[in-house]
This record gives structure tokens, sequence and C-alpha cells, in this order.
């Protein structure tokens, strides 16, 4: 089997174990995700649930985030580990969007990534579960693992990682697959002990008796 057919049979597998993958992340705007994919770096999803159910009461609009004192909003977030910092890229990501597009959180990666504390992967999620386009794979660190586990890349950088993942996957699934591995990772493939005899891929993955 190469990649390209391993690919397919790991998306319809995994699409029948999770037919509802989709970021765990809850928001109501484009600028709710970005604030809540900014805030989950090395954080859990749940975690930033919990902030954000109060935070996105309190900053109804992208001016409130930018006009608040930077001490008020790091108070706001100071549950979440490097709050100082997310909370300076929050606010100047408000003011910046305001300043160069108009208000609305732009929808290329181009434009993205010019946003403090916004990579690829911030860029990748926002794209595809706020505006519904496939520009690229969001790689967390359950994709990263997953794909070396099943043999599908050799590199650790996740831009190259990114890069593999996309010369085998067909476009319409980029997004399905990264929310595919993080929810196989966060299930059946744990870090710390994969358990492989629950695995539905255990018989295509080359590391299912490491
Ligand atoms: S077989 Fe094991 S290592 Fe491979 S994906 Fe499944 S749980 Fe992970």
């Amino acid at each position: 089997m190469n990649n390209k057919e391993k690919i397919n049979e790991i998306l319809e597998r995994l699409k029948k174990e999770y037919p509802d993958a989709r970021t765990a992340l809850k928001f109501s705007t484009p600028f709710e995700l970005l604030v809540s994919t900014i805030l989950s770096a090395q954080a859990t999803d749940t975690l930033v649930n919990k902030v954000t159910e109060k935070l996105f009461k309190k900053y109804k609009t992208i001016k409130d985030y930018a006009k608040v004192s930077i001490e008020e909003l790091q108070k706001d977030v100071n549950s979440v580990n490097y709050y100082k910092t997310k909370a300076k890229n929050i606010q100047e990501a408000a003011k910046l969007i305001i300043k160069n597009f108009k208000g609305n959180v732009p929808n290329t990666m181009e434009e993205l990534i010019t946003l403090p504390g916004v990579a690829r992967k911030t860029a990748n999620i926002v794209l595809s579960e706020a505006y519904g386009i496939n520009q690229g794979i969001a790689v967390d660190t359950h994709v990263k693992r997953l794909s070396k586990l099943l043999g599908l890349t050799k590199n650790e950088n996740p831009v190259k990682i990114e890069q593999d993942l996309m010369a085998i996957t067909p476009q319409k699934d980029w997004n399905k697959l990264s929310n595919l591995l993080i929810l196989h990772g966060r299930n059946v493939c744990q870090a710390k002990k994969p358990a492989h005899d629950k695995c539905v891929l255990k018989d295509i993955c080359p590391s299912s008796s490491i």
C-alpha cells in the first residue's frame, strides 16, 4: 500500500470512528475562534472553553479587545498558561485587524500569518473551521506524533510534516484529517500508552508493536 492509498484507508476508517470530528473549541465568530486558538497553544480545549465562556460574554466586539487595558485582558485569561503573552497577542491582533482588514478576520493564509501569535497551525484552524477553506493542514502535537507513528512522514518540523500530508491527502479532507488524528490521538493512540489492541488502524500501522 503506498502512502496515498494508506491515507485514504486511514480517513475512511477514522471517519467511521469519529463521524462528527471537528474542533472542540467553542466560538460563534471568526474572531472568537482566533482568540480560542491563540489561547489553546499548550492548553487543553476544555480549559480554553471554560475561560472563553466568560470572556465572550464580556467582550462582544473586536473593538472591545482592542480598547481594554492589557492588565484587565490578562486578568480575564490568567488561568491559561502563557496568559500574558497570549493576551498581548490577542489585543495586538484585534488592533491590526481593525487597522489593516476593516475589522474582519482575514481569510487567507498570507494575511492571517501577519497577525501576532498566528502561525500556520492557527491560521489553518481559522481558515477551515470559520471559513470552510482548506488551504493547509493544522499540525498540532497529536497530528505530528500520529503522522510519524503511521509512517506518513519522517520529518520533525511541523511545516514539513504539513507538506508531506498535503502531498498525499485529497484537499477536501485536509481539515478533516487534522481533526480525526487529534481525536484518535486523544482517545486511542495516546502518547504515554497507545492502545494498539483497540486501534482500527492496527493492521496498517508500522508502529503497532512498539
Ligand atoms: S496501531 Fe498503535 S501506534 Fe498505530 S495508530 Fe494505532 S494506537 Fe497508534
